[in-house]
């Protein structure tokens, strides 16, 4: 798959289909052979102990067949007509010894290999895995979840029978091969140049089926990505919701049946090619000692040099064989390796500079400002943004409002560097954030998304999560600040009670609230806050709004705001629109200008019922100013 982009394009692969849009591979991509290579280097004395104990279990190998010449033509039937037996004795107690030497090196050379290669995949996972963490925003925008996984684990785990026995089968194949050819071409070179004639023809044809298993295996890893996918999108509760509510499931289980149908077929061709091709090898294995016999014949071989000999040659069977068919796994398996580089070699884009401040939260003040700055999410893309400057002063609460894709969520994306500006600045006390180390942001900023996501896990370990070393009281002040601490202690287990798939067994104002929790519980000197939009009834609106009031204390507030009250309390508000900055100012001043907001605040705002509710202090739910068109 050829990647391709730009580096603000999206993750694609060349064939606009792929999960990886955007991507930089790296300049001059090395060569995979070599590449698999080095993932062994960190581990080379142990490779270089398998390596020793193959030489010595192969050599041991080769020593009873040349053992069986020395009993038949020198103790069994010596040329002196009187067997050996003393001589018998020792040789057939060598030939005892040997394989039991052989057999207890072999179990250790397994345990070897199996621990670097299990290290080796480790080693792997890890690197990937902290690789894709380390991965902006915007690649997880453009890949699915579900490709992600595949990768950690259908990828990885498909190379594990490659990175742990290929090595050492092909190693100990190999000098067992050379090892009986020379001990062959010793006993008789011309039966031994009969005896591997025709095996060029074989490698040729491996190489042949090898390069069909590489590019099945390809689409079978694709395919397996694909059913991940399926799986992660379908069987989630939001998958199953909406399959519910759109009566579609019928269609969901048409489409897991099509792929895994893909699956199976592949699969199937995976297993088949080359079958009947190694089913020739093995019959003309089998068949050779025969046309041995047959050529020995018209020689004068002693008894002793043909049956060794064509113990040896039946010795070949297995290791050419077992050659031949790893050489075939591991073309298959590079391809499993390819897509699994092709993500290792994604390039990280944003990254701390090379000298980067850092910016220890006891010294943040929470001025932000954005200097002339230019957005857009894609290369050839529309500007989300367009020469957006504007500026809040440490504790101030600003308010971004503006119809539905004005661009208020991008600024809160730029703010915390999940994304960087196209032209401008963005500055944290003043600094450009790309001279900011990240730590230092995600210590100075907080965020509260619309859409909360929490843990699989305990009340607990989702608050705990913003502060890992928190103790009970400080979890419970939190709670009681965002107005949840009453109903934790309601829930059956009280802060051990497990949310549920990302929180879905709690209510959306609960998960807020949680989430407000878990913010104060890391105590920002900036707080970005997505006010939902979800109508919440009036209750849980109240609720939250009372838990938002200690979260925005002391410290600058930039609220996407939704809720009027938010709107009115604002030190601050910049109104959006396509992009711009079309007004700023107080509700006030903004009102007397008479402008875009005005418009907007009348339309919404300005009917009686909706006033009457303001004035008894109620607070507005959603479907307001900011989502409508003016
Ligand atoms: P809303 O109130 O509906 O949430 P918004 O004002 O927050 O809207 P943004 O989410 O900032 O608007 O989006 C601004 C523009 O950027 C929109 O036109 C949107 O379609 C586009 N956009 C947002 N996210 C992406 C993305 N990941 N890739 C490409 N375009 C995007």
């Amino acid at each position: 798959m050829e990647l391709s982009g730009g580096r603000t394009g999206g993750y694609h692969d060349s064939a606009g289909c792929g999960p990886l849009s955007k991507v930089a591979v790296m300049e001059g991509q090395q060569r995979l052979v070599p590449r698999v290579a080095r993932l062994f280097k960190p581990y080379r004395p142990q490779v270089g102990l398998v390596l020793l104990t193959i030489l010595v279990t192969s050599g041991l190998g080769v020593a009873n067949p040349l053992l069986t010449k020395v009993v038949f033509d020198r103790a069994l039937f010596p040329p002196s007509g009187h067997r050996n037996l003393h001589l018998l004795y020792i040789l057939v107690g060598v030939m005892i010894a040997v394989p039991l030497v052989s057999a207890a090196i072999g179990v250790w050379q397994t345990y070897l290999t199996t621990v670097v290669g299990q290290h080796v995949m480790q080693d792997l996972r890890n690197r990937l895995y902290e690789h894709l963490q380390a991965m902006s925003l915007r690649f997880f925008t453009d890949t699915r979840t579900g490709d992600l996984q595949s990768r950690l684990q259908n990828d990885v785990g498909g190379v594990q029978s490659v990175v742990t026995n290929t090595v050492s089968s092909l190693v100990s194949n190999v000098v067992l091969v050379l090892s009986t050819v020379v001990a062959m071409v010793l006993l008789s070179w011309q039966l031994t140049v009969l005896s591997l004639a025709v095996v060029p023809v074989f490698i040729y044809l491996t190489w042949r089926v090898g390069r069909v298993r590489r590019r099945i295996s390809g689409e079978t890893q694709e395919s397996l990505s694909e059913l991940s996918a399926l799986t992660e999108e379908t069987l989630s509760v939001s998958g199953i919701l909406l399959a519910r509510v759109f009566g579609r499931h019928r269609d969901a289980v048409e489409r897991y049946r099509d792929e895994n149908r893909r699956l199976a077929g592949l699969q199937v061709r995976q297993q088949m090619v080359g079958r009947s091709f190694f089913a020739l090898i093995q019959t003309f294995f089998s068949v050779a000692p025969a046309l041995i016999y047959l050529v020995a014949g018209q020689t004068h071989l002693t008894s002793g040099t043909i049956v060794a000999f064509t113990t040896l040659q039946t010795r070949l069977l297995f290791p050419i064989g077992s050659m031949l068919q790893t050489s075939v796994e591991v073309q298959s398996s590079l391809a499993l390796f390819e897509r699994i580089f092709q993500y290792l070699d994604l390039e990280h884009d944003i990254v701390d500079a090379p000298d980067a401040k850092a910016l220890p939260p006891s010294q943040v003040t929470g001025r932000v400002g954005l200097r002339h700055v230019w957005f857009r999410y894609e290369d050839d893309g529309r500007w989300a943004l367009e020469d957006v400057d504007l500026e809040v002063r440490p504790g101030q609460l600003a308010a971004l409002v503006g119809p539905s894709g004005a661009g208020k969520t991008t600024i809160s994306y730029l703010i915390p560097r999940l994304y960087d500006v196209t032209r401008g600045r963005v500055e944290l006390d003043g600094i450009d954030v790309r001279e900011l180390e990240q730590t230092s942001l995600q210590d100075a900023i907080g965020m509260v998304t619309q859409e909360t996501y929490l843990f699989h896990a305990s009340v607990r370990d989702n608050l705990r999560y913003a502060k890992p070393d928190a103790t009970q009281a400080e979890l419970e002040l939190a709670a009681r600040a965002a107005a949840i601490h009453e109903r934790i202690t309601e829930l059956s287990d009280g802060y051990d009670t497990i949310v549920g798939e990302r929180g879905y067994r709690m209510s959306g104002g609960e998960k807020q609230r949680l989430a407000i929790a878990r913010v104060l519980l890391k105590d920002p000197r900036v707080l970005i806050l997505d006010e939902a939009t979800s109508a919440l009834d009036t209750g849980s609106e109240r609720l939250v709004q009372s838990a938002l009031e200690p979260l925005m204390e002391a410290r600058t507030t930039i609220a996407i705001a939704h809720r009027l009250s938010t709107i009115l309390a604002a030190d601050v508000i910049f109104v959006l629109d396509h992009g711009r900055i079309v007004e700023q100012g107080t509700h006030e001043e903004l009102l007397a200008a008479d402008g875009f907001y005005a418009r907007l605040y009348r339309q919404q705002f300005q009917g009686g019922l909706v006033e009457a509710r303001c004035e008894d202090g109620v607070v507005l739910s959603s479907g307001d100013v900011l989502t409508t068109s003016a």
